[in-house]
């Protein structure tokens, strides 16, 4: 298998993802469709360094741009997309551990499965009954050979458990480097709003949306004032929390919803409300998180449409296409509580 074939079958994948999703599903898309190629050669074959970073460009362009050709524009850095989401990253797997993880379980055949023909030709003409824990890496196998030879150092410092999780996921997430949580883990977990939502509110919680105040950071000159309400200058705590335009929206919504907006008057109470309300299994939490990530998308949306396509819808119609999408996007268990609210 030639690694040009890989990369070509990666950009193929992802032309025809371009091509026939209308909008950018986030992870959701570039982790199924692109994973699913990687995962097949990555189990019995050494994916060079070089071939996983054409790939990892591919994905990561096509999860920031929509589109195969290489950019290097990206709002998050795509090492700390590749986390759990407890930790705040997107859980996108990544490919290098993902590949070594792999490998290293190929070692545990080795050593747990010796009917199948080719471990017993690695035993017959390499191991030759000795202790694999101390056999010497064959200096006259193949490249392939030694490479599971060496992996054993690996698949060593793991507790492998007999769970039904598979060995290579279970390999993978314990070497994945362990990170603190966030303490917004909650949104991302069971959150019923659309993709690309739950893409934006990720974003929004990280800090890095691209509103006016962080454009301004970077030198960008741009029109400082909030387009929703035109009295102040536009920044995340401002556009979300502080704005009139927002909270009136939050108080229709509210009002839909039979739950009281809080009015938080910075963003450190707003994330404080956000994450009381969306914690646990609860009904109430689910609807909570669907709505209020519907609610960061439609915002981020209307400020996006005002700035570049100079189309105002009014805080009304914003309020009730949300109730619409939440009552479309309602999953069995919140359906009928959901469909209950008066519009
Ligand atoms: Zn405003």
């Amino acid at each position: 298998m030639a690694t040009t074939d890989i990369q070509d079958h990666c950009k193929n994948l992802i032309l025809d993802s371009s091509k026939t999703l209308l909008c950018r599903q986030g992870s959701t898309c570039s982790d199924k469709r692109l994973f699913g190629m990687q995962a097949f050669w990555a189990q019995i074959y050494i994916i060079p360094t070089k071939v996983k970073k054409i790939i990892e460009a591919h994905c990561r362009s096509y999860l920031w741009s929509g589109s195969n050709a290489i950019t290097k524009k990206a709002l998050v850095a795509w090492d700390n997309l590749c986390s759990p989401k407890s930790v705040g990253c997107l859980n996108i797997t990544n490919t290098y551990i993902w590949n070594r993880a792999a490998i290293a379980k190929q070692w545990w055949d080795i050593e747990h499965k010796q009917d199948k023909m080719w471990i017993r030709w690695i035993h017959t003409y390499y191991i030759k009954q000795q202790a694999m824990e101390s056999v010497q890496v064959p200096k006259q196998a193949c490249w392939l050979v030694r490479k599971f030879f060496e992996a054993r150092n690996l698949i060593n410092q793991m507790q492998i458990q007999p769970t039904r999780q598979s060995l290579i996921r279970q390999i993978y997430y314990q070497a994945i480097t362990a990170r603190t949580t966030v303490p917004w883990k909650c949104m991302m977990f069971q959150n019923a709003a659309r993709p690309k939502a739950v893409f934006t509110i990720w974003l929004q919680l990280l800090g890095r949306l691209l509103t006016v105040e962080r454009l301004a950071k970077w030198g960008i000159e741009v029109e400082p004032k909030c387009c929703l309400c035109q009295m102040h200058d536009e920044t995340r705590e401002h556009l979300f929390v502080q704005c009139e335009f927002t909270r009136k929206v939050w108080r229709r919504v509210g009002q839909w919803m039979q739950m009281q907006y809080y009015n938080p008057v910075n963003w450190d109470q707003h994330q404080q409300w956000l994450i009381h309300n969306s914690k646990g299994k609860s009904r109430k939490a689910q609807i909570f998180k669907l709505v209020c990530t519907e609610v960061t998308y439609a915002i981020w949306i209307e400020r996006n449409a005002r700035i570049f396509e100079k189309h105002n819808r009014t805080w009304e119609v914003i309020a009730k296409e949300i109730m619409y999408v939440a009552c479309v996007r309602a999953t069995p268990r919140i359906y009928n509580v959901i469909h209950s609210f008066r519009f």
